[in-house]
């Protein structure tokens, strides 16, 4: 595509915000519009997400895409100031740690084989070297570890600012409004319809609606397999000062949870946790089930580790998942909608792969194809070919 032409992105998350970025950073000197109905964010999944970072994935292309994003966040903070906002991530790479027990060590063993094989960074950790790390931590039915030393975590309402404001330093318009309709003509998108009934005319439109992306893509005659799907946090003070700052640590039952450093020295420091429910079913609820903290996150925390079990609960929250049939995520031009890009379905993991997403989809607007990542085996249409990805590294 010429770079003097018009590109419109519906949704100014975290991805709609990074491929408007990479556009300009890449050099797109038409316009780049920004279309986001609701510029405070509270249901975006960018603004509830809980900040994990990694690059312990099972396929090369999600191993390669996490890279890129993750030495794009180690210098986010510098890269991405701008005279209206000094963005402050704070990515702590403390690591992701995996505990395997008895279940999951076959499969674990050959996973850490084939994640070197494809250039992830994992250390496989004994019982001892565990303990050193987290001397509390029960260890009676684990038998190693699986550690990504260049993972962590950060803030995730941070990215979404500074993503926006470096955006919007580099002449990218924000309008806020809601699409309510795409236009179409002969198998082409070729523009928006807003809620105030203002028309929009484009020469490409990204589809960033994150979990709403199936409504959008609907608008275009399309059927785009991505389920909002609802998902937990919690957030609860430690008991004490904790002599040690935890990485991500994934327990066998499911249960993950994370350091949150205290703003002050005053305060103590906190964990925000998640468990997975897998069968949650799908549908657009952000009502927090506060039973849950009791039934399945709390009991699993404390056996994990017993001098956790005074942990006082601050607040939970729920927030919507984009979840595809191959927890991969749908990259590219719909071939039945030209020039309707889709960047959807992140199942969980959007945040960390944002920045590499942005350079993507910038590549596949611009230029037609990928050159960074070859993201094609992600094709939008790679279901309906009964093409998925398989990539067993999901939490
Ligand atoms: C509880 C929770 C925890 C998570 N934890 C992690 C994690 O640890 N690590 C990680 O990598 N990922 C995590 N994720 C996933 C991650 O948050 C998402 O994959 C990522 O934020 C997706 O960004 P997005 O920009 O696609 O979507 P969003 O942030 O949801 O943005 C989409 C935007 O589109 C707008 N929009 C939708 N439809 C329209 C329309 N018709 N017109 C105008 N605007 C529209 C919405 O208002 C919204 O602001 C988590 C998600 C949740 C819910």
């Amino acid at each position: 595509m010429e770079s003097g032409r018009t590109i419109l992105i519906v949704g100014g998350g975290v991805v709609g915000s990074s491929i408007a970025y990479h556009l300009r950073l890449d050099g797109h000197t038409g316009r780049v519009v920004v279309i986001e109905r609701d510029p405070t964010y509270t249901r975006a999944s960018s603004s509830l997400a809980m900040g994990g970072i990694r690059q312990q994935f099972s396929s090369a292309v999600n191993v390669k895409l996490a890279q890129y994003s993750t030495r794009f966040y180690t210098t986010f903070d510098r890269r991405m100031r701008v005279p209206s906002h000094t963005p402050k991530v704070n990515f702590r790479q403390r690591g992701y740690l995996f505990l395997v027990d008895d279940a999951s060590a076959d499969r674990f063993e050959s996973r850490v084989e084939r994640q070197r094989s494809i250039g992830a960074r994992v250390e496989r950790l004994n019982l001892d070297q565990l303990r050193v790390r987290m001397p509390d931590i029960r260890l009676d039915d684990i038998r190693f570890g699986v550690f990504g030393p260049h993972d962590g975590y950060l803030e995730p309402r941070e990215v979404l600012a500074g993503f926006r404001a470096a955006a919007s330093a580099a002449d990218v318009d924000y309008v806020t409004a809601e699409v309510v309709d795409l236009v179409m003509r002969s198998g082409q998108v070729e523009g928006v319809v807003l809620n105030s009934g203002e028309r929009l005319v484009a020469d490409a439109v990204v589809n960033a609606a994150g979990p709403f992306a199936s409504r959008l893509a609907a608008m275009a005659g399309i059927h785009l397999p991505v389920e909002p799907v609802r998902q937990h946090l919690f957030r609860c003070a430690l008991p004490e000062q904790w002599p040690y700052r935890f990485p991500m640590v994934i327990d066998p039952t499911g249960v993950h949870w994370r350091h949150d450093d205290a703003l002050t020295i005053a305060t103590p420091d906190q964990l925000i946790v998640a468990h997975t429910k897998l069968d949650e079913p799908p549908g657009e609820s952000f009502t927090c089930d506060l039973s849950r903290w009791m039934s399945d996150f709390r009991p699993q925390l404390a056996r994990r580790v017993p001098r956790l079990e005074p942990l006082e609960l601050i607040e939970g929250w729920a927030g919507l998942y984009a979840m595809t049939p191959d927890h991969n995520p749908v990259l590219g031009e719909h071939p039945l909608a030209r020039r309707f890009f889709l960047a959807n379905g992140f199942s969980g993991h959007g945040l960390m792969l944002a920045p590499a997403i942005g350079k993507a989809l910038s590549e596949l607007i611009r230029i037609g194809r990928p050159e960074t990542v070859d993201v094609t085996c992600f094709a939008p249409d790679r279901f309906d070919r009964d093409a998925p990805v398989h990539d067993e590294a999901m939490i």
